[in-house]
């Protein structure tokens, strides 16, 4: 072994004992041959073998390594380590969107005549996913307040195999209590899935709260710079390997091209969650005294209901900041559209800040009695705090709601 091989090894063991920040820059084997520093993209479909034995050996699942990237793929594998170390899992299985990790967890652990018992507040298409899609092969979901126990409870029924909730959720910032869905979902054979997008595994770990499942968005704050799609489940061997089933044969993998943008915006999620988390809380705490504000959510204000809770399950309170203004669609389009700044755009997560009127973009396609439940209102918008200076956002916010 060369000692190059060698320094790698040593230091992947070393990684055990250190911090999440080092664990960020340094954690998954570096799949390199040429001693490069930097990952390298391994744009390759297929693998090639010495042999016939050898290739007999790896196809029969004698010996381990790649065969073909609908599969595995050297770069996937490194961003799948790296996500695993940081979400403390011990496999993480990579997908080409987060939609992409959500369907392949729950066909890899559902079947016809199973149940669903779901947070209401959770990320469109997801709803799509469950409503749309998963109905139509026998899986039906009920949807709770992700905040109600009692619900929660009520809902439970004798084929109840997965609990599913996003916390903090998105666009109301309400918190989901892991620890109690965990002994929830375990005191009925179900398994608790948690999306955890928002906090990313900097501000949140879910599996060491309880769950069995985390699953993110790369898209989001793990890019960090709206550049590609991707998503990852990550858990145990044992509850990862039918996702991962699913996933090799669906092909809904992820490209190594993906994988090396997630393996790089990790690098730096340390330092631009910290920075997208300061400049939040400054712009909440200012939104919140603004008289064209009805209300803020954010659960870093301690005014934020669940501001306790969100204080014990996370290390900050995230980036993203929604609120009503007073009057209705018309008055939000207003802000939205006398923003100078700000990009207007669903997405979340970048450097860039970004504005949302979730009602008629992102939460478009739910029916008006549900987003009513949900309590997504006419007059709700989303900013995702990006990493210009927070002076310059906070004067954006303050140009855009002289429209009110
Ligand atoms: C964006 C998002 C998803 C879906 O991820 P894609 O990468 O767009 O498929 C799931 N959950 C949350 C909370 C999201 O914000």
């Amino acid at each position: 072994m060369s000692d190059v091989r060698q320094r790698q090894e040593q230091l992947q063991a070393l990684l055990a004992s250190c911090d999440i920040k080092t664990r960020a820059v340094r954690a998954g084997q570096l799949s390199g041959t040429e001693q490069e520093h930097n990952d390298p993209i391994y744009a390759t479909s297929s693998y090639i073998y010495g042999s016939a034995e050898e290739a007999a050996g790896r196809f029969g699942g004698k010996t381990q390594g790649n065969i073909y990237s609908r599969f595995t793929n050297p770069t996937v594998t490194t961003f799948e380590q790296r996500m695993a170390s940081l979400e403390g899992a011990e496999r993480g299985v990579a997908a080409s969107s987060g939609m992409a990790a959500l369907t392949s967890i729950f066909l890899g652990h559902l079947k016809q005549g199973d149940h669903i018992v779901s947070s209401n507040s959770i990320f469109g298409s997801i709803i799509g996913l469950f409503d749309n899609v998963l109905a139509k092969f026998g899986i039906t979901t009920t949807y709770v307040c992700p905040t109600d126990h009692q619900a929660w409870q009520a809902a439970i029924q004798p084929n109840t195999r997965i609990l599913f909730a996003e916390s903090p959720s998105n666009p109301l910032a309400e918190i989901a209590d892991i620890g109690f869905l965990s002994k929830l979902a375990h005191g009925t054979n179900a398994l608790l899935v948690i999306d955890n997008c928002f906090c990313t595994p900097v501000i949140q770990n879910p599996l060491a709260l309880g769950a069995d499942i985390v699953m993110h968005s790369a898209t989001k704050y793990i890019d960090g710079q709206g550049r590609c799609v991707g998503g990852i489940a990550l858990g145990s061997d044992e509850l990862m390997e039918p996702v991962f089933g699913f996933l090799r044969t669906a092909g809904t993998t992820m490209s190594p091209f993906n994988a090396w943008v997630f393996i790089n915006g990790l690098e730096t999620l340390q330092l631009r969650m910290r920075a997208h988390c300061e400049s939040a809380m400054q712009v909440a705490a200012w939104l919140q005294d603004q008289p064209q504000i009805e209300r803020v959510y954010y659960s870093g204000l301690s005014s934020h209901p669940q501001h306790e809770l969100a204080s014990r399950q996370q290390t900050m309170f995230g980036g993203v900041v929604s609120f009503n203004v007073n009057g209705d669609q018309n008055a939000a389009w207003r802000v939205v559209d006398n923003t100078q700044l700000m990009s207007i755009t669903g997405n979340f997560g970048d450097a860039k800040s970004t504005i949302t009127h979730p009602a008629t973009t992102t939460h478009g396609k739910m029916t008006p009695e549900a987003r009513a439940a949900a309590g997504i209102g006419d007059n709700l918008l989303r900013v995702s705090v990006g990493l210009e200076a927070v002076e310059d956002i906070i004067a954006d916010l303050q140009r855009a709601l002289i429209a009110v």
